[in-house]
């Protein structure tokens, strides 16, 4: 009996839902932004269970992913495809000063799509760890680089590296908004349980928007900067 009335509900059920995202697809229901689809992606929104397909969508097309910084506020300056070498060069590159509003040490060449992870990074995480675990906001970011045409931990042979298409940036450290300044190479193991977090808690953050995500627990290479990418496979250690 039950089953038979979960049969009867659940034709109708599947037409009314693939009805209205004809009609939404149609234009003819209009949703709030945060709920339609396919609506631009907006940086600044709260996550919902959309963002991800939203997110994904923006940072797969360099238009979209574009005009999702400019949306965001997020200072950058277009860099023309390149191709330097064997496996090396980029796409739909950006100029930056920025990882989203906090300032980085000094401005980046990344693919659009890492702007685009960082800037979500940096809204949605960043501040309410910096206040969380220690009571200041993050005012800079410091990085040992993002395009480099090298192979994975700069090796002779073997895979190119995602440094090599600007899909990567190295982050060693933070200088916050009360004058301390973090680094992963004294904080990560910091006896200072609220710089341990903050770090534990950037790099959780960082899974979330990027495909790899590496810290010092990943390997002794990484012992002084998070590694985070797109477009690979997928790591968070
Ligand atoms: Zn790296």
């Amino acid at each position: 009996m039950v089953a038979r009335i979960a049969r009867l509900l659940v034709v109708p059920l599947i037409l009314a839902i693939l009805v209205t995202g004809a009609l939404v697809a149609a234009g003819r229901i209009v949703l709030p932004p945060r709920w339609d689809p396919f609506a631009p992606f907006d940086i600044v929104e709260t996550p919902s269970f959309l963002t991800r397909f939203k997110f994904a969508r923006a940072r797969d097309d360099g238009d979209l992913c574009r005009a999702a910084l400019t949306r965001g506020g997020i200072a950058f300056e277009p860099v023309p495809d390149r191709v330097t070498g064997e496996g090396c060069g980029f796409t739909d590159a950006v100029r930056t000063p920025t990882v989203g509003a906090t300032r980085l040490a000094s401005p980046v060449i990344v693919t659009c799509r890492v702007a685009l992870s960082l800037a979500m990074l940096d809204r949605h995480a960043l501040g309410a760890a910096a206040r969380r675990h220690l009571g200041t906001p993050v005012t800079r970011i410091e990085h040992l680089g993002t395009y480099a045409c090298r192979n994975i931990n700069h090796a002779a042979s073997g895979r190119r590296s995602r440094h090599a298409t600007a899909d990567a940036i190295d982050i060693s450290g933070f200088q916050l908004a009360d004058g301390r300044r973090l680094t992963l190479t004294a904080d990560w193991s910091s006896a200072d349980p609220g710089r341990a977090a903050f770090l534990r808690a950037v790099r959780d953050a960082a899974c979330v928007w990027f495909d790899v995500t590496l810290s010092p627990d990943h390997n002794p290479l990484h012992y002084d900067h998070f590694h985070f990418d797109v477009g690979g496979g997928r790591a968070c250690r």
